[in-house]
């Protein structure tokens, strides 16, 4: 039996931060994963979705010749392959071990691995790390039937729907929203909380659905799904407040469950609960195995910027107004519109925002929010000052004119004159 320093289970972004932090500290390291490397994020998750997206941005702006649903399709699948690809080779030259098989038992210092097509087998190690990530929830109400799709289920479509009915108003749901409706699909969002994106910025959320409404998306939120129907020519959908939606499809996009670990093994990534985004999983691995070779690990979790690359696009870091207030932390919050940002009236971007949230006490930036054009790029400047403790003026001329980001330093309060 091969016996290896350290063994992941897993090979998507923690399991492969993982097997990086490891191999750099010269640890013999195995990777099992019973799909090719990538996980959700480069197979179902942030690659082909924004793939997606990019493809509905071409279709919404008139780009000619506008892809088709099985172009789009495609090239996202082939950007899977391609990133899964890459990270297979960088895995090998890293030096790890990977083996193709699923996980089908742990104890002690074993894991058994079934691949697909030949017997089991046991690996052993010093150190067992669970990188299983997370699983789509299914809520229970809902009936079986092809008409009722996951992430992964949209993204293998074969053709457009005329009308989907998309439940859960969080990032998923409002990616796929905002692919459905670019290209020309009748599209309703369904959100039981009482705005969309619930568990960041309310402002965000409010802004995203008035944007959503105006391209002709129907967004319905504070109103649970109570019942599905499939009936001979589709799905009728029925609110808590009684409407009544008829559709073709039903994408659930309810949330994800981190996978079940048992045994007491060191978990990382999605499958330890908290956050669902590739950078904390990758920043969790390396603090995992940072912790598992007795070093101190410094885990920045709250710096890391939470994006929906909707359009327009939303993006967040540390902490909201809300969370702040919650705390009883006094704070200074400012905010700026893209309507006065002359590189947003260039492009035609002019919907949005950007807020900032500092100390009322030092002026240190604790968290900022940004709804509009470049929202995803430009929150990068504000997670650098969370985390390194910086006050507003760190966000000061150092934008270009015009750019996106003139708005996130419009937005940042000066603590004094
Ligand atoms: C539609 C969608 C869009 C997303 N977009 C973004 C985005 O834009 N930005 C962002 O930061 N995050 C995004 N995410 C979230 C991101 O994909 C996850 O946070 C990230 O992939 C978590 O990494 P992980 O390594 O913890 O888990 P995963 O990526 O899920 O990897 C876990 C791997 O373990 C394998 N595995 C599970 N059980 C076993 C077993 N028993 N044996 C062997 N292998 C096993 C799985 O097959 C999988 O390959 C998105 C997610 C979805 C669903």
């Amino acid at each position: 039996m091969e016996k290896f320093d350290i063994l992941i289970v897993g090979a998507g972004p923690a399991g492969l931060a993982a097997a990086r932090a490891a191999t750099r500290r010269k640890l013999r390291t195995a990777v099992v994963s019973r799909e090719a490397p990538g996980g959700t994020c480069v197979h179902r998750g942030c690659v082909p979705v924004k793939s997606l997206l990019a493809s509905a941005a071409a279709r919404r702006t008139g780009v000619v010749p506008a892809p088709d649903w099985q172009t789009a399709r495609t090239r996202a699948l082939e950007m899977a392959v391609h990133f899964s690809r890459g990270a297979a080779s960088e895995l090998a030259r890293s030096g790890a071990a990977f083996f193709l098989g699923e996980a089908v038992g742990a104890a002690g210092d074993r894991v058994r691995v079934k691949p697909v097509d030949a017997p089991s087998f046991e690996l052993s190690a010093r150190h067992i790390l669970f990188a299983v990530g997370a699983q789509p929830v299914r809520p229970g109400f809902l009936p079986e039937s092809s008409r009722i799709l996951d992430a992964e289920g949209a993204l293998r479509l074969p053709s457009l729907p005329r009308r989907i009915v998309i439940l859960g108003g969080g990032a998923v749901g409002c990616e796929f929203a905002s692919v459905f409706s670019d290209f020309g699909v009748e599209t309703f969002l369904v959100e039981r909380e009482a705005h969309l994106l619930p568990e960041i910025d309310r402002d965000c959320g409010v802004t995203l659905a008035g944007a959503f409404a105006r391209r002709g998306i129907r967004v319905a939120t504070g109103t649970a799904v109570e019942e599905v129907r499939e009936g001979a020519d589709g799905l009728r959908v029925v609110t808590a407040d009684g409407c009544v939606i008829e559709a073709d499809l039903l994408l659930s996009a309810v949330g994800r469950r981190p996978v079940p670990v048992d045994g007491g093994f060191r978990v990382c990534g999605d499958a330890a609960g908290s956050v669902q985004l590739a950078p904390w999983a990758e920043a969790s691995a390396e603090a995992a195995v940072a912790a598992i070779c007795g070093e101190d690990s410094a885990f920045e979790g709250d710096a890391i910027p939470a994006c929906v690359f909707s359009h327009p696009e939303v993006a967040t870091v540390g902490l909201s107004e809300t969370d702040a207030r919650a705390r009883g932390i006094p704070v200074r919050v400012g905010k700026a519109y893209f309507r006065a940002n002359a590189r947003a009236a260039a492009v035609g971007e002019t919907v949005g925002f950007a807020k900032v949230v500092a100390d009322y006490v030092t002026g240190r930036i604790l968290g900022a929010a940004i709804v509009g054009p470049g929202a995803s790029d430009v929150i990068a400047a504000a997670a650098i000052a969370v985390r390194n403790g910086l006050g507003a003026d760190a966000l000061k001329g150092v934008f270009p004119h015009p750019s996106f980001g003139e708005t996130l330093s419009a937005a940042a309060p000066q603590h004094s004159l």
